[in-house]
């Protein structure tokens, strides 16, 4: 079997978000169909935006999107998606409550909004948080959320 091929280089978006294969095929069906972002660069690690809160993995992918993604592809904007239930912040039985997840994950995608823009003020950012709003067995919903 063959596959389409896209032989150029630039890339106008990065989505930064988190390796969890419950929320990954979502999200590409969001940034694709929602958002209209067909060609994109993923970076997936766990926890997803929270690379940008410790300062060691932080500098690491400062690095990366500097040489990788602004000098090479050319990104003019970063998309960055927490979620709910993320491993890498111990998931929901960390928090007390369901709010106080949330706003966790709102602060810190902000602080990584916040990192991005102080170092590449061109570089627009937007923040989305993947909500479970439903939960039914083994299966559920889920919903991108926009974080201001
Ligand atoms: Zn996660």
């Amino acid at each position: 079997m063959q596959y389409q091929f896209d032989n150029g280089s630039r890339v106008p978006v990065a989505v930064v978000h988190c390796l969890d294969w419950r929320f990954v095929q979502q999200t590409w069906k969001f940034i694709t169909k929602e958002l209209g972002v067909l060609f994109f660069t993923p970076y997936s690690f766990p926890g997803g935006p929270k690379v940008f809160l410790d300062l060691e993995t932080r500098n690491v992918f400062l690095r990366v999107l500097e040489t990788v993604s602004i000098g090479h592809h050319g990104i003019q904007q970063v998309i960055l998606i927490g979620h709910r239930d993320c491993k890498a912040y111990g998931g929901s039985a960390r928090f007390g409550s369901p709010e106080e997840e949330r706003e966790t994950h709102e602060r810190d995608l902000r602080i990584a909004r916040d990192v991005i823009t102080r170092k590449f003020p061109g570089v627009m950012v937007d923040l989305f948080y993947m909500e479970i709003v439903s939960m039914a067995g083994g299966e559920g919903k889920v919903e991108p959320q926009q974080v201001k």
